[in-house]
Parts: C-alpha cells; sequence; structure tokens
C-alpha cells in the first residue's frame, strides 16, 4: 500500500497542489462525453496534485513516488474524452503545467517540452514562417505531450496522415518510473512505444515533431445536396493535387442545422456540409471545382464573408468538437469512432441512414491512409441505454463491416487496438516494473488473461 503520509512530506519541496476542489478538477477529463464512463468515474479522485517546474523536478518526484509505492497519472490539460488521464487508483496526478518551454526550433523541425500548449507552439512557429504538421481540435489548451501520449490524429491529418503515420513524430525523450527513473529518448519505431500509450511506460518530457513552411488557410463550407453528395465531393476536393488542405470534413444535414450556432447565416436547412480548410492560393481550384458540381453550393468563404464577425474557426466544429457542439444542445447525444468499408462506402452510408435514421447521424473526418484518402466516420449517437449503445456497436461490426474504436471504454486495449500491444507492454516492464503509472490502462499489464468480449468492459479495482 501507498504511504501517503511520508510521501507527501517528502514532496514537500514541489510545487504541490492540496486544495481537494483543484485535486478534484484535476483528476477528471472529458470523460463525461461518454454516458458509460460519466456513470463508471465520477468517484474517481487523486490524493495530490504536483507540477514540476522542469526535467529534474520530474525525476526526482518519480523517485520519490517510487519509493513510496504512489501511482502517478500524468496530466496535460486533461482534454482526452476516454477518462485516459483519470487517475483510477489514486495517488499522484504529475501536471506538466510547468513545462511549456520550446526548446529549438530548427528547419524542418521543433523541440518543445511537453507541457506546451498546442496552439500557443503554432503561434510561435508561425511568427517564424513555419506551422505544425498535425494538432487536434482542441489545440486551443490541449499540450503536445498529451496530444502524443493520448491523441491519435486532427487538423491536418489530410495532407501528413495521423500520430501513427511514420515521421510526424520524430523523437520522444521519457522518463522511467524507477528507483533511480533514466532518460530515455525513443526514435523510429520505438517511438511507438510511448505513443498513444497514456502515459503508463514513462513521463513523456520532451517532444521533437516537423514542421513545415506555414501556409495562409483559409475556412470555407460547402453545402450539398445529401451527405453522400458531401462525401463524394470530399474525397474529389481530397484527390485534387492543385489544391493545398488542412481539413476536409463532412456532416449529415442535421449537424450544420442544429449545431453549427455561429455559422447559422450561412447553413441552409436540408443541406449537407463540406467543412475545409484549404491554402489562400488553392481557391480558385476549390471554387472551380465546387462550380462543376451541381450539388454543390459554397456558403461561406472565411477571405469574403467573415468581415466583422468573431467566428470561431471551422474545425472548433469538426473531429470531435463536432460531439461537443451538439451535447451542449442536446445532452442526450453521444457519438462513436469507426471506419466504414471504404470501397463500398457510399453503399453504406445508404444502409446506415435508412436503418438507423436519426439514431446514428453522420460526420466523416478525411486522411492520408495508407497512401489514399480515406473517410474516418465520427457519427453522432442519439443515446437511450447502454444496452442499447453496446448493442448497436456489435450490429455496426457484425452487419455492417464497420470497425468501431469504441470511446466507451479507458483502456488502451478496448478503444482503439482493441489487442494489446506487445511493444507498449515489454516497454512497460521495462520502465515501470512496479506498475505504478497510470494504474488500469492496460490491461495486459493487470490482467493478462483478460479476453475481450462485445458488451463487456474492464473494470480495474485496486
Ligand atoms: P491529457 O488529456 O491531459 O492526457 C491524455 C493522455 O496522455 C492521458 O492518458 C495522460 O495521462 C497522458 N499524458 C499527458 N501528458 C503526458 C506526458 N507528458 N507524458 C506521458 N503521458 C502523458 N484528440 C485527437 O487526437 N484529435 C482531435 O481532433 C481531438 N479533438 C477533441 C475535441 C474535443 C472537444 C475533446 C474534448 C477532445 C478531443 N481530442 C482529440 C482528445 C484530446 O483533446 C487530445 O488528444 C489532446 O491532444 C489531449 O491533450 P491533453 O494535453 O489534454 O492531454
Amino acid at each position: 500500500m501507498p504511504d501517503l503520509a511520508t510521501c507527501r512530506a517528502a514532496l514537500a519541496g514541489f510545487d504541490v497542489d492540496e486544495n481537494p476542489r483543484s485535486i478534484q478538477q484535476k483528476s477528471r477529463d472529458f470523460y463525461w462525453y461518454s454516458p458509460i464512463l460519466k456513470d463508471q468515474l465520477g468517484a474517481v479522485c487523486a490524493d495530490l496534485v504536483v507540477s514540476p517546474r522542469n526535467q529534474d523536478e520530474v525525476i526526482a518526484i518519480l523517485a520519490i513516488c517510487h519509493a513510496h509505492d504512489m501511482p502517478v497519472t500524468v496530466r496535460g490539460a486533461g482534454t482526452g474524452n476516454y477518462g485516459q488521464a483519470m487517475p483510477l487508483a489514486g495517488g499522484v496526478v504529475l501536471h506538466m503545467k510547468h513545462m511549456t518551454g520550446v526548446v529549438h526550433i530548427g528547419e524542418d523541425h521543433v523541440i518543445a517540452q511537453s507541457g506546451a500548449v498546442l496552439k500557443d507552439l503554432e503561434t510561435t512557429l508561425r511568427a517564424q514562417g513555419y506551422e505544425l504538421r498535425l494538432f487536434p481540435s482542441t489545440t486551443a489548451t490541449a499540450t503536445i505531450g498529451g496530444f502524443i501520449a493520448g491523441g491519435s490524429s486532427g487538423i491536418g491529418a489530410i495532407r501528413w496522415g495521423g500520430l501513427r503515420t511514420p515521421g510526424n513524430i520524430r523523437r520522444i525523450r521519457l522518463i522511467t518510473m524507477e528507483a533511480a527513473p533514466r532518460i530515455i529518448d525513443l526514435t523510429g519505431e520505438d517511438i511507438f512505444k510511448a505513443a498513444h500509450a497514456y502515459g503508463v511506460n514513462g513521463v513523456i518530457t520532451e517532444v521533437e515533431v516537423p514542421i513545415d513552411p506555414a501556409l495562409d488557410w483559409v475556412d470555407a463550407l460547402i453545402g450539398t445536396a445529401d451527405f453522400a453528395a458531401a462525401t463524394r465531393l470530399a474525397f474529389a476536393i481530397g484527390a485534387e493535387s492543385s489544391i493545398d488542405k488542412r481539413m476536409i470534413s463532412t456532416f449529415a444535414p442535421e449537424i450544420p442545422a442544429r449545431y453549427f450556432n455561429r455559422y447559422t447565416e450561412f447553413v441552409t436547412p436540408g443541406e449537407a456540409a463540406v467543412a475545409v480548410m484549404v491554402s489562400r492560393d488553392s481557391l480558385p481550384a476549390l471554387t472551380a471545382l465546387i462550380d462543376a458540381n451541381p450539388d454543390a453550393t459554397l456558403r461561406f468563404r472565411a477571405d469574403r464573408d467573415k468581415g466583422e464577425r468573431r467566428l470561431t474557426a471551422l474545425y472548433e466544429y469538426a473531429w470531435n468538437h463536432t460531439t461537443l457542439r451538439a451535447l451542449k444542445v442536446d445532452p442526450s447525444i453521444t457519438y462513436l469512432q469507426m471506419m466504414l468499408p471504404q470501397d463500398t462506402i457510399y453503399d453504406s452510408i445508404a444502409r446506415l441512414e435508412a436503418d438507423f435514421g436519426d439514431e446514428l447521424v453522420m460526420h466523416f473526418e478525411f486522411t492520408q491512409f495508407s497512401g489514399r484518402v480515406a473517410a474516418v466516420a465520427m457519427p453522432l449517437v442519439r443515446y437511450t441505454s447502454a444496452a442499447r449503445l453496446e448493442q448497436l456497436i456489435a450490429l455496426l461490426e457484425a452487419d455492417y463491416g464497420v470497425t468501431v474504436f469504441n470511446p466507451h471504454r479507458i483502456t488502451l486495449e478496448e478503444g482503439g487496438m482493441k489487442k494489446t500491444d506487445p511493444a507498449q507492454l515489454d516497454f512497460k516492464r521495462q520502465t515501470d516494473p512496479k506498475g505504478l503509472l497510470n494504474p488500469g490502462k492496460m490491461i495486459a499489464w493487470t490482467d493478462p488473461d483478460w479476453v475481450p468480449e462485445p458488451g463487456r468492459a474492464f473494470l480495474f479495482t485496486h
């Protein structure tokens, strides 16, 4: 059992937050996005929050926690939405809020401390003529360390693919959870030992990612006859080499009509929508493509229509922000993340629309995937009960050939991967032999014999 009192005393020289309200707040993320996780995780709370000022302090804090068998869960900004940053076994939340520095900007890369907020990083880079390749729609608050440890993709994916695409992360520096914590630099394939590992096998202190010459991006919103037409147009924009694009998203008609609050004057009821970020130089090619399409109408172009309006960037209506916008209007909404069979995507859209109606409202994000443009589905789901949601997932997988990346699960295995990543597990054996980092998030560590079963969630007890 961890010895909280002596551990707390040993941590006295660090920035320790013991205010119960703020400990509770720092023990939560956007888990409430999921009605299932909302029921499961409401009582989760750390014992204290410690915020290291630099890497030496990370090492010292981890050594103390290791000596006292104290669980440690790392927190960036806490914008993850599967309870990833929630300390299931209590203990210390290690908050990276002080480690926000930009270490170095090179011609093709940036090195930053893991607590750097992505939007601040992009602003710093833009001042020098560069931009990030990839960022989540939570860029205004999310940290680069949290994105790499907990995120998967985002704005930029249509140019560069997601975080798993080789080259999109160049180096991860992490600190191990041992009696004498080590500093390890991961490069090449080794990066995936710690990328998207929810901090279970090391505390990331520094990352190196590629950067590119900055382009002048312009938001545009296009209305289309229906969702299939939006998707066809999205694939056409994706395939058009004369258009530089940073984001392509498509939405079924209900979504812009009900949830694009600041854009209502640019939304035509009954129309589906395509939201894009394209370079200013690509606007003529984009408008030519739209003009040639009888099913599409350009409804909004930021350079032409924004004027003095205070409009939120369109990416804050896309990716996982679509669900947030919907939830704010209608608390009965939740969502899924899934991949439809790409070769029969229009048949799948038609079947899903016919069979599920407004229980499953389509939203796609477009990405480079294995050398081609692919649509990732993040549909809104009208939630009625946990049992129905589980049934819906099982139906989609069994009868519609859909792969669901279940966002209503807290573990690495049950969410994206559906199986244990042996490289991550082996690495954890070396870097966290006591299993103190973010307990309960890697099933294979806690229960190597656990076999996934549809509808059954892994329940961590400590
Ligand atoms: P946190 O939530 O604090 O942490 C995420 C995970 O990483 C946790 O397991 C945590 O323990 C671990 N971690 C954090 N920092 C470190 C570190 N230094 N070392 C080791 N482990 C660490 N995600 C996407 O990928 N793309 C999107 O477009 C996207 N859109 C979103 C929209 C909304 C409205 C919401 C609520 C979430 C969205 N997300 C998205 C999820 C999340 O916002 C991002 O993944 C974000 O980058 C997480 O960063 P964070 O700093 O908030 O991480």
